[in-house]
């Protein structure tokens, strides 16, 4: 079995023990496979051992897998921070965003968006790090972008995604994770249907499932350390 197989059931094994630890199912959490900085034969030797979602940060690297990897049928997440000149890639080449922080970039995604294909897929990003992390919108702000992206007509609103400061124990890692679950709640307690918790990376991967994580992105612990 390749180094990445092994790594892919690892990974597989520990998500369904942390989530039946938690009281939940295993088939609850689903698995993004972050490939960022890892070429197109690593994409395939994961596609190889079943995995057919893949995360990635940066645009034209991710645009050149997406087309090196075409004969496969895989499923391209946007995870990275995302500027408005560079949308229309993104709005072409991706069924899922994950790190839309403002109202001009899913208004930019949604125009951009090609007709032929099924509306984009989209996670409202989330600061709940405080001043420590820049990206994402205010947790207080989430509500309103969240009800903006459900109006537009060629995204569909999914959930909330964070990325934490990395905290060293759970119990400081599961807290941050804790105010995305509550706002998503709150979110959902007042009307929009959304079902997805993007939350969880290698290093806090037990925190994010035990807090109720449906999607985490995990890259080092299935590739390797990236340079
Ligand atoms: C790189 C990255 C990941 C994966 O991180 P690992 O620590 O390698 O698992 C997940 N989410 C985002 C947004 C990333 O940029």
């Amino acid at each position: 079995m390749s180094v990445i197989a092994n790594n892919l059931q690892a990974v597989r094994f520990r998500i369904g023990e942390v989530a039946r630890q938690a009281g939940r199912l295993p088939a609850a959490v689903s698995l993004l496979a972050v490939s960022k900085t890892w070429p197109a034969s690593c994409v395939r030797e994961a596609a190889a051992a079943g995995q057919r979602a893949f995360g990635e940060n940066y645009v034209q690297e991710a645009v050149d897998k997406i087309a090196a990897t075409a004969d496969l049928t895989l499923e391209w997440h946007f995870i990275g921070p995302l500027q408005a000149n560079k949308t229309r890639p993104v709005a072409e080449h991706f069924a899922w965003v994950h790190s839309v922080d403002r109202i001009r970039i899913a208004e930019r995604l949604s125009a951009q968006r090609p007709a032929g294909l099924p509306p984009l897929q989209v996670c409202v990003q989330v600061n709940v790090s405080g001043e420590a992390s820049k990206s994402g919108c205010a947790p207080d702000d989430a509500a309103a972008l969240c009800r903006a992206v459900a109006a537009l007509p060629n995204l569909v609103l999914r959930g909330l995604m964070a990325i934490p400061e990395p905290g060293d124990d759970e119990s400081a890692q599961r807290a941050p994770f804790r105010r995305l679950r509550s706002l998503f709640d709150a979110i959902r307690a007042g009307g929009l249907p959304l079902d997805t918790l993007s939350m969880g990376m290698t290093h806090d991967l037990d925190a994010a499932i035990a807090e109720g994580a449906t999607m985490v992105r995990i890259g080092t612990a299935i590739f390797g350390e990236r340079k």
